[in-house]
């Protein structure tokens, strides 16, 4: 595989379309030139056959000698046939070439460039909507480069060409010839306006039917869950009757054009025959210069007719290129501004004072004023009901997004003096429902360790985290492809994954989201275990769902709508009115009822009907 060089689209955007299409031709322009050169050559050639029909009727036909010259004739036809269809030929390639060079250039570069996006654009922006820009939308550019533009080129020297030759052969006849252009010219700028809008319309309604396809596919456990089929059915269906509707307009467009467009240019095609007959009839002009017009005045027609198709066709690809370049305009996060990088390791002593943030766009605090200190090593639990705020003051850690208040210090240092890629080096994450990769077991594992590492490492980090003796069982070992052309791993087993992948990185600080409540008791002890193990030495935030897995914390920090509202350990919290308190009690009470019914159940001969066949959760929220 040839991978494409670096090349910044950034330093193609300019305010005037042309200009940025013109740019975005760097390193492609000597063989698109030769596409353009290519097909003038091929439309002087053309040319070059009828005035060669001339000149056989004129001079030739009627004249003694014509076994000498016919066969001459004869040839030159062929010879001028065969250059023209070798000059398409290569034109046509060298446009494919580029156009396709530059596509995948572009796709190359979105692709990376969307991924380098701040997590505030995500937030904001569809996947639905991105994979439509990165795809359709450079298709249509795509189509700009092959046939568009170089049709445009073609379409200017056919019309030159064959309009000088028309001059030479009579003046009059060419001005007659031509008489229809500016009609056709202010009618194609006008359906190209109602194109363009037309087109956009259309381009964003199918961007929200592939994201309404890609929420369902990524979502299709809770549609099945709540049996929601049908209702999920009626609102694509009407996503899908929106891109009907405006897909039927954008061709009402187009084929309003064409019918208008064939009428005036057929109609001055008739003019010029009716004009060159009667002056050939008068002896005005000769029967070969007659027969010469026939041939020339239809590719002179050509062009202006295709002018207009293009315009239109052209309005496409230059919408869809400016919805590319509002993709290209978002400044990337940057990974590597930030000054302070330290010579040693990073020891982990972390100082929130007074920190307050507010997403991107929104009024009100989701932190406010959090202010704690943990030393280096130290595991600091964050407790608190869904929506206090927690997953966003971790997110502060790795700079996934900056505080707007206050201060956060690692190792006596502001965090936005350190760049974000040194800062997400020193941190692992351990989410509550990790994602794989559709990649072996082992890929997954080393994901991100930025090293080669050996298989007695990788199979060492897998018993810490107590995945070993799953993966052996598997046919392939660490070689098992997981995800969608795989094995499915269950919630628990993602999670030890997830485990080992980050003891393999060894980073000095650690993110753990607990998800030990969704997993049954025996796992729930062995992913405690391999947390453990995990947080060994480093400083760590746990996200807690129970007050078991924050029992042992150094500290405890109990927030409730952007604010610390209880702090301590979990002694001196039980030791405390509050909330607390409060979640502690209910908890126990809940396992207590919970361990009594389980009881109960196993108990009774028979169990109710509501329970078989079903599964029971019991959940809690905290
Ligand atoms: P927790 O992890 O405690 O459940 P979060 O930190 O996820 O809480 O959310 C805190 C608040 O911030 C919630 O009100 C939530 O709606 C809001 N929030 C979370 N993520 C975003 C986001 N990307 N954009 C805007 N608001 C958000």
């Amino acid at each position: 595989m040839q991978t494409t060089p670096e090349f910044d689209f950034r330093n193609t955007v300019s305010d005037h379309r042309l200009v940025g299409l013109w740019r975005m031709l760097t390193g492609f322009r000597l063989a698109y030139l030769g596409a353009v050169v290519g097909v003038g050559l091929a439309a002087v050639l053309k040319t070059g056959t009828y005035l060669l029909l001339r000149y056989f009727v004129d001079d030739v036909l009627g004249q003694s000698g014509l076994g000498r010259t016919v066969p001459l004739i004869a040839l030159g036809f062929v010879g001028l046939a065969l250059l023209q269809g070798g000059f398409t030929f290569l034109s046509g390639k060298l446009a494919a070439q580029t156009a396709e060079g530059i596509t995948r250039r572009l796709r190359n570069y979105l692709f990376d460039h969307i991924q380098r996006l701040p997590f505030t654009y995500h937030d904001q922006t569809q996947t639905g909507e991105l994979i439509q820009r990165a795809t359709s939308d450079v298709d249509a550019v795509r189509r700009f480069f092959a046939d568009q533009a170089i049709g445009v080129g073609q379409i200017i020297l056919l019309f030159v060409v064959n309009l000088a030759a028309v001059v030479s052969l009579n003046r009059q006849l060419a001005l007659l010839s031509i008489l229809i252009m500016p009609l056709v010219l202010v009618m194609s700028v006008f359906f190209f306006k109602k194109v363009s809008a037309a087109y956009e319309a259309y381009q964003e309604q199918e961007a929200v039917v592939s994201t309404t396809l890609q929420e369902n596919l990524t979502g299709v456990r809770v549609v099945k869950a709540f049996a929601r089929q049908s209702w999920e059915r009626d609102k694509f269906e009407q996503h899908n009757w929106e891109q009907f509707q405006r897909g039927r307009q954008l061709l009402v467009m187009h084929s309003l054009y064409w019918p208008i467009s064939d009428i005036l240019c057929g109609a001055q095609m008739l003019g010029g025959f009716l004009a060159a007959a009667l002056m050939a009839i008068n002896g005005d002009i000769s029967v070969g210069t007659y027969l010469a017009y026939h041939g020339l005045v239809i590719w002179l027609i050509w062009p202006i007719r295709n002018l207009g198709r293009l315009i239109v066709h052209m309005s496409t690809g230059l919408v869809s290129y400016g919805r590319v370049l509002e993709l290209v305009r978002e400044a990337q996060e940057p990974l590597t501004e930030g000054s302070h990088i330290p010579t040693g390791d990073v020891q982990g002593e972390i100082v929130f004072d007074r920190v307050c943030f507010e997403y991107d766009g929104e009024e009100s605090k989701v932190l406010k004023s959090v202010s704690f200190r943990c030393e280096p090593g130290q595991v600091v639990a964050l407790l608190g009901s869904t929506g206090s705020g927690k997953t966003t003051l971790v997110n502060l850690l790795p700079r996934f997004y900056d505080y707007t208040g206050g201060s956060v210090t690692l190792d006596g240092v502001e965090l936005t003096a350190y760049p974000r890629r040194f800062l997400r080096q020193q941190i692992g994450i351990v989410e509550q429902e990790p994602f794989l990769f559709s990649r072996t077991i082992r890929e997954n594992m080393t994901y991100g360790v930025g090293r080669d590492v050996s298989d007695e490492e990788v199979e060492a980090a897998a018993r810490s985290a107590a995945i070993h003796d799953v993966v052996l069982a598997f046919p392939d070992g660490y070689q098992t492809l997981v995800g969608e052309k795989g094995v499915t791993l269950s919630g628990g087993q993602k999670q030890r994954v997830a485990i080992a992948r980050t003891l393999l990185k060894d980073p000095r600080i650690l993110i753990l989201d607990d998800a030990t409540s969704s997993v049954d008791l025996e796992t729930e002890g062995v992913i405690r275990g391999a947390l453990e193990r995990l947080m060994q030495g480093r400083t760590s935030f746990v996200i807690a769902h129970r007050i078991q897995s924050v029992m042992n914390a150094d500290l405890i920090l109990v927030l409730d709508r952007g604010q610390i509202v209880q702090r301590g350990t979990h002694p001196e919290l039980l030791a405390q009115e509050g909330m607390y308190r409060r979640i502690y009690e209910m908890q126990a009470r809940v396992e207590d009822e919970l361990e009594w019914e389980l009881g109960d159940i196993q108990l009774a001969e028979d169990l109710p009907d509501v329970m078989e066949g079903e599964t029971v959760y019991v959940g809690l929220a905290v």
